[in-house]
């Protein structure tokens, strides 16, 4: 389904037998690094900082500034995470134009959209990034594994396997991850803040566009002739797997994935 990848980089993991959604003890503050490293301290330059209060320090910065804070920081250990929906079109147009060598990753799920995958070709034409793709065990083997349809059976050890597990990889050497998430996503996004330590994974994390609204998103796409997954077109404000994203048929942008399922986040993001 993924089709052909030219100039994108596959450092396809080695998954270890860990559980999947054990949380990770935090130590003196900090918290062990995801990929069973040892734990790590929120520090910036050589400093171990109160996160809360350089998160605060930042607020008002806008999604470039923030964007051009956190390179000048962080990269070349920074990871720019892109789903290859709207708000990654936008988060890539910005980071490009600050550092063109901005470091960009996906987990590959093997279940994404033909359009999606055309997004990311798109991209990586329009901009030349350098792109890292992260992907669990082939659907044979998960198959094999824990049964057929896992995603209708447990989405959650689903997500675990073919994104979580993935995204330690992605993250195991990086300071500091950028996501694409906004307060408007969903009641569960409303209180994310633009910068903040991620617990789960051990390091920075950091949400440019936390305050952007659909409209501020869509004028950045049209004024800048920035590629954008055309699914959203179609009725689908939030894209994931194709067997758990369907057209919401509410507001809530984000009811259309897992349709049926209490589950609104596949675990990255939490
Ligand atoms: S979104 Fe669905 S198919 Fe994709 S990893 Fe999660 S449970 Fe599996």
């Amino acid at each position: 389904m993924s089709g052909a990848q030219p100039a994108i980089r596959d450092p396809r993991i080695a998954l270890r037998p860990r559980p999947f959604h054990a949380e990770e003890t935090p130590t003196d503050g900090g918290s062990a690094n995801g990929n069973g490293g040892p734990a790590r301290l929120p520090m910036i330059a050589g400093e171990v900082v109160d996160p809360a209060a350089v998160g605060a320090q930042v607020e008002d910065l806008g999604a470039r500034e923030l964007i051009a804070w956190a390179i000048e920081r962080f990269h070349p250990e920074l990871r720019f995470a892109v789903s290859f929906q709207k708000t990654s079109s936008v988060i890539i147009d910005l980071a490009h134009s600050i550092q063109p060598e901005a470091s960009f990753f996906y987990l590959d799920t093997d279940l994404l959209f033909e359009e999606t995958y055309a997004t990311r070709d798109a991209l990586v034409e329009r901009y030349g990034l350098d792109l890292r793709r992260y992907a669990g065990i082939s659907l044979e083997e998960q198959a094999e594994r824990e049964g057929a349809s896992l995603w209708r059976r447990h989405p959650d050890a689903c997500c675990g396997i073919r994104k979580v597990e993935p995204m330690r990889a992605a993250l195991s050497e990086a300071e500091c991850w950028v996501s694409g998430i906004r307060r408007a996503d969903s009641p569960t996004r409303a209180g994310a803040a633009k910068l903040g330590w991620d617990k789960r994974f051990g390091l920075w994390k950091l949400n440019p566009l936390a305050d952007w609204t659909d409209e501020q998103i869509w004028n950045h796409l049209r004024e800048n002739q920035v590629p954008y997954n055309p699914l959203h077109d179609q009725g689908y404000p939030s894209l994931g797997c194709t067997h758990c994203t369907v057209r919401p048929t509410d507001a809530d942008a984000r009811s259309g994935r897992w349709s049926g399922f209490a589950k609104n986040e596949c675990g990255i993001n939490e």
